[in-house]
């Protein structure tokens, strides 16, 4: 097993010890007023942190296209982060998902995190492109890259294959389908065994595939809702995460104590072994991250300090 910086080919031990990780939050548009105002106070909170990028997750099947957009032009409008667009190929033809891409290009969005997306039957049931949609993820970005040059496109990757994928081999074949057409960036589904993101990126880096694949970490403020949702999505959850939870479904404060701890340990174990990159999965709440941000020494407004 390589650690990230090894099979980077990128600088040695010394420079990283006054090397900061770059971070990026991920957000979900609001669905309500209230959420609305608590998802401006986490933002208001993680900007001074100077995020690479924040983006904002594109609803199932398509739901939060306006919300999204919305969020987005928002996050343009009024702070000086860079937002990326999520957003997926399903339940939509490729004209309407041109027309997307064009609205965020018009209001000045340069980077959309492209995805296939889930079928509209659910988690699980086979997926069915529209029939005058994108075919696939790598036909969306090769797309977008042929349109919109001065686009970013950001794809998806599994440390431990998508649930719909036979092997690791055809796992990666469409990673690097989505590299050829143009992706220059990859940000992982959540893991919390840190073996299998660096197993993964052994055999991507064995496939040659040099983009940087951002690790996806996740704090599990609620660790019992979370777990169902990550495993729906083939995440695996270890036995020793779970009793780490054990006895705290009714003590919210200690849960997000333990949750904090658990992912700051994780995030510094991958800092150590040379990844560079963090994609936080902020589910809208900016206190577990601006702490974990903090104890790899990021600090707001750039008075930065060497973890
Ligand atoms: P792809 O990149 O096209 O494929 C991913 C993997 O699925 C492939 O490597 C392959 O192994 C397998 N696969 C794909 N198609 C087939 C097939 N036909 N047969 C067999 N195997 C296949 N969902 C949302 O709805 N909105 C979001 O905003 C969103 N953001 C995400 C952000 C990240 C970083 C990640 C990791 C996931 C996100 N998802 C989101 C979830 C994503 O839509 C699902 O995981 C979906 O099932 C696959 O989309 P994809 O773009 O990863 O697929």
């Amino acid at each position: 097993m390589t650690s990230e910086k090894t099979a980077d080919h990128s600088t040695g031990a010394d420079a990283q010890k006054q090397k900061l990780p770059k971070i990026s939050f991920e957000f979900f548009p609001p669905k309500t007023e209230e959420m609305e105002r608590s998802l401006w106070d986490s933002i208001t909170r993680l900007a001074p942190l100077h995020p690479n990028f924040v983006s904002v997750t594109y609803g199932a099947g398509g739901s939060t296209r306006e919300r999204t957009h919305a969020t987005i032009a928002r996050i343009l409008k009024e702070t000086d982060l860079v937002p990326a667009a999520h957003l997926t190929c399903v339940n939509a033809s490729r004209a309407d998902i041109d027309d997307v891409v064009a609205r965020y290009h018009d209001v000045g969005v340069r980077h959309i995190v492209a995805l296939r997306g889930d079928p509209m039957t659910g988690i699980g049931t086979p997926y069915c492109a529209h029939p005058d949609g994108y075919q696939t993820s790598a036909e969306l970005v090769g797309n977008i890259r042929k349109n919109y040059p001065d686009v970013e496109v950001t794809v998806s990757a599994y440390p431990e294959k998508h649930p719909e994928s036979t092997n690791f081999d055809a796992d990666i074949d469409v990673l690097k389908a989505k590299v050829d057409a143009g992706a220059t960036r990859a940000i992982t589904q959540v893991f919390f065994d840190n073996d299998l993101y660096f197993r993964y990126l052994d055999r991507v880096r064995a496939r040659g595939i040099e983009i940087p694949i951002l690790p996806g970490i996740m704090p599990m403020h609620n660790f019992k809702q979370a777990r169902g949702f990550v495993t729906r999505a083939g995440t695996t959850v270890p036995d020793w995460l779970a009793e780490k939870f054990d006895g705290l479904d009714d003590d919210q404060e200690t849960r997000k104590l333990v949750a904090a701890t658990v992912a700051a340990g994780q995030v510094q174990k991958l800092f150590k072994h040379g990844v560079e990159n963090f994609h936080f999965y902020t589910m809208n709440r900016a206190d577990l991250v601006f702490a974990i941000s903090h104890l790899l020494g990021i600090r707001p407004n750039g008075a930065q300090k060497a973890a």
